[in-house]
């Protein structure tokens, strides 16, 4: 079963408090992962065992709460945990640890005015989401159940509470170095880096300047992460630094959406008044994140001030290059091209353009010029397009061979995407106790790049009046 340890217990007090779930007796699980089971060896033969290893058995006591800041929408908070537990550190057989937390079993230490709860529609999307993102092959929490608590709780109207049962590396974000920084001592900052370090990064145990090389590892991980978000079409929603993993992994899939229509400007989420986290907005947010990372690190990476901001900047003053060769790298792939050759950028740059000017979807439009042998455009009659498509061909022609091109486009677009307004239903349907739909939209989402005949439906965009209407909750 699972194979806890603690290792986080050993950082000084500060950063964590120990809590225990409050669970009523009466909980369900409601939706088990098996693939998950399978993966971590986690023989669970009743749904029941899983209810008992999480919540009644005593060798859990040390489970924990973890104290952090962050930047929320631009503006510095005291955090934490105020609706999560990590129960404990689960070391697989091939030695890799992973927290294991749930999200909704009551309040904590840190929970504010919040009730510490979760409503089933909620937690129904995070697992849904943090699947389809893992399928879509984007670093990714993971979801093993969800369970019901058999309690009413209190939103606009009475809903089910429930609890997300969460997988990730680690749940150290940005916002742990920043709580380090700002509330613990020098000290402790370095016991978090090192701490970090060892379970993250070990590789950095070689390096010169422990926490610069941190910095840079991040950062990078960091921008794989959000080109990966950029080829898909996703927004994240609340990219605030507590919700940015030094790990590198996707997480907190609360007011997240899928764009249909390509605009850089899209924002579905209700509080995202000034479009902060829009689509086009990501990689300059998580640049701005990385540069709290930056800040919280200072008092560690030189004792003296001015050559640790030096040395921060000199870290940070690579970002765009970084940023612009990964980015048009992986659009290049997704219109078939395997070098990165900066002559090719102008095609991506002008097929954007066409994509925003004639209102294109974004998954389909990429899915559909790897089809047809390149041969005339389904996507557009505009003789701009079509005049692009042609440039592109010719490109196409020039550098790869048509097979190899097409390969690499099956691979980097995918076909099924969860559209808003699919799992809009799907979770409206549970919620009301029909969970046909939601199982149906998990099972087409473990296999997002396969085209499927009987599967066309899933890949039709919104209705105008959904598109204009839709809007994303955080979900607390
Ligand atoms: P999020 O936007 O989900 O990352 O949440 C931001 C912060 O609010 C985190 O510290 C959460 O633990 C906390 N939070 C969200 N919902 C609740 C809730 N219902 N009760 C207590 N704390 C919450
Ligand atoms: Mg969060």
């Amino acid at each position: 079963m699972f194979n806890f340890d603690y290792s986080y217990l050993s950082l000084p007090e500060k950063f964590y408090s120990i809590t225990k779930p409050n669970v009523n007796s009466c909980a369900k699980v409601f939706l088990l992962n098996n693939q998950i089971c399978n993966k971590f060896k986690l023989k669970i033969n009743k749904e029941e065992e899983l209810i008992k290893l999480l919540f009644s058995n005593k060798k859990y006591r040390k489970s924990y709460a973890q104290a952090y800041a962050g930047h929320q929408f631009g503006y510095f908070t005291k955090l934490g945990d105020g609706r999560a537990i990590i129960l404990g550190e689960h070391i697989t057989k091939d030695n890799k640890r992973f927290d294991i937390q749930i999200k909704g079993a009551g309040r904590t230490q840190y929970s504010r005015n919040g009730d510490g709860k979760a409503t089933f529609g909620s937690m129904l999307k995070e697992y849904l989401m943090s699947e389809a993102m893992h399928y879509l092959n984007i670093s990714s929490s993971r979801s093993l159940a969800v369970i019901k608590t058999g309690e009413n709780i209190y939103r606009t109207s009475k809903e089910e509470g429930s609890i997300l049962v969460r997988i990730m590396k680690s749940h150290i974000r940005v916002g742990t170095f920043e709580y380090a920084s700002y509330f613990g001592s020098s000290e402790d900052l370095k016991k978090i880096t090192t701490y970090s370090i060892n379970r993250l990064f070990p590789e950095i145990s070689k390096s010169d300047n422990h926490s610069l090389t941190l910095l840079e590892l991040v950062m990078q991980k960091q921008i794989d992460l959000v080109v990966d978000w950029m080829r898909v079409g996703f927004i994240h929603g609340v990219i605030n630094t507590d919700n940015t993993s030094i790990s590198g992994e996707s997480f907190d899939y609360g007011p997240c959406a899928f764009m249909n229509t390509y605009d850089p400007e899209t924002v579905y989420s209700s509080i995202d008044y000034n479009g902060r986290y829009a689509f086009g907005n990501q990689p300059k947010i998580i640049k701005w994140n990385i540069l709290r990372f930056a800040e919280a690190l200072l008092p560690i990476i030189h004792k003296n001030k001015e050559k640790s901001i030096q040395l921060a900047q000199s870290v940070i003053n690579k970002f765009d290059a970084i940023w612009k060769k990964k980015y048009y790298g992986m659009m290049l792939k997704k219109i078939g091209f395997k070098n990165n050759h900066t002559g090719l950028y102008t095609l991506i740059d002008e097929l954007l353009n066409l994509m925003k000017k004639l209102k294109l979807d974004y998954t389909n439009t990429f899915y559909l010029l790897s089809q047809n042998n390149f041969n005339k455009s389904q996507i557009s009659s505009n003789s701009d397009f079509i005049k692009w498509e042609k440039k592109w061909q010719d490109s196409i022609k020039k550098t790869n061979c048509m097979k190899e091109a097409k390969h690499l486009m099956n691979k980097y677009n995918p076909v099924f995407i969860p559209r808003n307004y699919i799992v809009d239903e799907a979770i409206k349907k549970a919620v009301n106790g029909d969970m046909t739909s939601i199982n149906k939209l998990l099972e087409i989402l473990s296999n997002p790049y396969q085209y499927q005949d009987d599967l066309k439906g899933f890949m039709k965009p919104p209705t105008a009046n959904f598109e204009e209407c839709f809007q994303t909750y955080c979900g607390t």
